[in-house]
């Protein structure tokens, strides 16, 4: 993970990070048992588990309604499902690993041949020891994931193959916690919810994101925050469908997945590749993270997809720690409890609280005395400067703050070109206004 050192805004950062991870931890560790798809029992579980920790606001969207190109499919619950052998021992049962089926199977009660029943399992052939995980949203089919050691040693035999599901009209839930600001711009941080029993991918991000939401509880904001906590894809596509209005006022959007197992971090950007989040998540790697990756924006991956489409192009970034796909364990059964660690989850929990901290408090400021430098000595602002000038004082900020405090310099784009760290800039820009020199601008 490498040696993280902490930015200071405010009092966030004496919450202890370590306990935080071990609580992020054990709401993982309490969400992971519930098999989950996009709809059904196990999402409205999972909700209710979450709306322990963080006010959340449900949404219900009826299937068969149509979202821009999409329809909202039928709801899918399972009870049960099972393979038995002719003595009915139970060789591959739902109830002690929610992975063994494939998500929104059919439902189906028959006895077949190994023949018969082979094309219906699915496997890995190079992780002979792991249960993939697998879905079938869109197309009726029926099967069962099991590992390949489990396939290979399969005799012939007739078995009997049940799968206890059903798909009735019902709801795909949309679920956000709305934190209202002193303005109506939006920060927008999202995670999905549709994933079974895998731990990183993405119980992790929904972690994350209930912890982000409980920090944001307790202080003042300036933006209105928003943590949505949706079913990929179809739940991505009907939350911008129902908010087309609302998703105008996002200024800043954050995807999150994967941020409980190892590797370092790694920052993909929006698709406009040089918005304000980009330039934030930019800037936090860079000072306070030994090692990471930025990457430029590709159409696929989690909710950015969406956001990021030409329609919206909202600026959206994903954050995670090894990407979706990068890492062996991904969409397997060895993304299990044992695969995230606190200490990785506190690490992405400080970074994104970083970044969000200097989206909130970034913003373009305008000098009211721009005709040479005011009077600093005057207003008790400047103090035996002479002495010090070598060093990163707040006198200094307070000459780079007035220098480019001309309404199309952000203070991110200040500490960038002073080099001053982002804290001090804020501040010096903080005085500067409690002294009337400087005015604060909407946009720049
Ligand atoms: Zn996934």
């Amino acid at each position: 993970m490498g040696q993280t050192k902490l930015m200071s805004f405010e009092k966030h950062h004496e919450e202890s990070l370590a306990a935080i991870g071990e609580s992020m931890y054990g709401l993982i560790a309490d969400l992971y048992p519930i098999c989950r798809s996009i709809t059904g029992k196990g999402v409205q579980q999972t909700l209710e588990r979450i709306s322990v920790e963080i006010p959340l606001h449900v949404e219900k969207v009826p299937s068969g309604t149509r979202v821009f190109d999409w329809t909202v499919p039928k709801e899918w619950n399972i009870r049960d499902a099972f393979i038995k052998n002719s003595k009915g021992e139970r060789i591959v049962d739902f109830k002690k690993c929610n992975l063994h089926v494939v998500s929104y199977s059919q439902p189906v009660h028959a006895h077949m041949s190994l023949e018969a029943l082979r094309p219906h399992l699915h496997s890995l052939p190079d992780k002979p020891d792991w249960i993939p995980y697998r879905t079938s949203y869109y197309e009726e089919s029926w099967g069962f994931c099991v590992s390949q050691r489990f396939l290979e040693g399969l005799q012939e035999d007739q078995y009997e193959v049940c799968i206890d599901s059903s798909f009735t009209d019902g709801n795909l839930l949309l679920a956000e916690c709305n934190l209202p600001g002193e303005t109506e711009d939006q920060i927008v941080v999202t995670c999905n919810i549709c994933h079974p029993s895998l731990a990183n991918d993405t119980l992790s991000a929904v972690a994350l994101t209930v912890f982000l939401a409980k920090h944001f509880l307790k202080v003042s904001r300036r933006h209105s925050f928003r943590f949505l906590f949706l079913p990929a894809t179809i739940g991505t596509i009907a939350w911008l469908a129902l908010h087309e209005q609302e998703a105008i006022q996002i200024r800043h959007g954050l995807a999150l997945s994967n941020v409980g197992g190892p590797g370092h971090i790694h920052y993909k950007r929006s698709r406009r590749g040089n918005a304000p989040v980009d330039k934030a998540a930019e800037y936090v790697l860079n000072k306070t993270v030994n090692k990471f990756e930025i990457r430029d924006f590709v159409p696929y991956g989690y909710d950015e997809r969406q956001f990021c489409s030409p329609g919206f192009n909202i600026p959206m970034g994903c954050l995670s720690r090894t990407p979706f796909g990068e890492y062996p364990e991904y969409h397997t059964s060895a993304d299990d409890l044992s695969f995230v660690k606190a200490e990785y989850l506190a690490d992405s929990y400080r970074v994104c609280l970083d970044i969000l901290y200097v989206l909130e408090k970034d913003g373009f400021y305008v000098n009211t005395t721009p005709k040479c430098e005011p009077q600093l000595g005057r207003r008790g602002l400047y103090r035996g400067l002479g002495g010090r000038m070598g060093g990163q004082s707040l006198e200094l900020a307070l000459l780079w703050v007035l220098n480019y405090g001309d309404g199309h310099h952000s203070l991110l784009d200040i500490a960038q070109k002073s080099g001053f760290p982002f804290e001090m800039i804020y501040k010096a820009a903080r005085v500067l206004e409690e002294h009337g020199l400087l005015r604060r601008q909407d946009s720049p």
